[in-house]
């Protein structure tokens, strides 16, 4: 399910949301409804997940199909998985994770379902997860990791109460994250990894702070990871294409304005910003409705060793014919 997010939005940054088959698409998303929880699966007959579940939102709203969706199930399941500490669990087995948090907050928000949520709460435990680097972790009292700032800082954008976030240290920590090479790491002493291009960016987007990081050098290290025969972009130069880093690459490059790409306004922020103006039902047609929104999800460490195929005729990004996304599509993701 979320092979199939990432390959949709990367194709839609490129300006070829419509590639793929729709309907094929959209049935593939309805296959993986889990009956018994009331919400979405990674891959049909597997367990529900939140993580899958937003995706699977996200994957529908883009192809104007949500009304396939009992949406008062899903924000059943959803608000079932919050914990009395205001921290979220993916699922039945009860893993609690600020990504949940972000994978909660921008569903709700997606649905126009945010007024059900408790938001002190919910805003209480990600203030837990706040490090005296003005980053954040996992969980309360674990080290800063810029793909949890991402989460935190979105979550908290989505709610309005950025004032929560430390933003001179914070910005200072991920603006620390840029390598001599110009690639972003995750965390100190860690190698640069093309996905921090979304994570540390979009974080520094939203709080306005893009200056702060070299972006000729970052947008010249993340062309530099293309592989120039599949097309397709890796975690760092010379290793394997997969989906996942062709979305976060490209997602990157658009924060920094790169020619050709359609914009991202850091993701969620757009979308939802949308969702809250317009209400729920009349929202989710608002958004179909609109030219394109991307909203950017929560990936969770999916790896996959695909390879692209690339137009030759285009410089600089190249195309990705749309087989790529769609073979993806038969993957079975695992989350870790
Ligand atoms: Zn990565």
């Amino acid at each position: 399910m979320n092979a199939v997010y990432w390959g949709l939005t990367a194709l839609s940054i490129m300006g070829h949301g419509d590639a793929l088959d729709r309907d094929e698409m959209v049935d593939f998303v309805m296959s993986c409804w889990d009956e018994e929880a009331g919400a979405f699966s990674a891959h049909p007959d597997h367990d529900a997940h939140l993580l899958s579940t937003l995706s699977a939102i996200q994957i529908l709203l883009m192809q104007n199909a949500l009304n396939r969706v009992d949406i008062d199930r899903v924000l059943k399941f959803i608000l079932s998985l919050q914990t009395p500490s205001g921290v979220f669990a993916g699922d039945a087995f009860w893993e609690t994770d600020t990504r949940f948090v972000y994978c909660a907050v921008n569903a709700l928000s997606l649905l126009g379902k945010l007024d059900a949520l408790d938001i002190e709460k919910t805003v209480a435990y990600i203030r837990r997860c706040r490090n005296f680097d003005g980053g954040f972790g996992h969980v309360a009292g674990a080290e800063s990791h810029a793909s949890q700032v991402f989460v935190c800082v979105a979550a908290l954008a989505i709610l309005d109460r950025l004032d929560e976030v430390d933003q001179p240290t914070l910005c200072w920590w991920l603006s620390e994250r840029q390598r001599p090479n110009g690639g972003l790491n995750g965390r100190p002493e860690k190698l640069e990894d093309v996905c921090y291009s979304f994570w540390v960016l979009s974080a520094l987007a939203i709080l306005d702070k893009l200056a702060w990081i070299d972006s000729s050098k970052l947008e010249a290290f993340i062309l530099s990871v293309q592989d120039t025969e599949s097309g397709g972009i890796a975690d760092r130069p010379g290793d394997m294409p997969d989906v996942f880093h062709m979305i976060f690459g490209l997602a990157g490059l658009s924060l920094l304005g790169y020619p050709g790409l359609v914009d991202l306004d850091p993701g969620v922020l757009h979308a939802c910003e949308h969702h809250r103006k317009f209400g729920s039902q009349e929202g989710v047609e608002g958004f179909a409705e609109k030219d394109f929104v991307i909203c950017i999800g929560i990936a969770v460490g999916l790896r996959s060793s695909h390879h692209a195929t690339t137009d030759e005729s285009n410089t600089g990004v190249q195309a990705v014919e749309c087989h790529y996304v769609a073979m993806i599509v038969s993957y079975i993701p695992t989350i870790c």
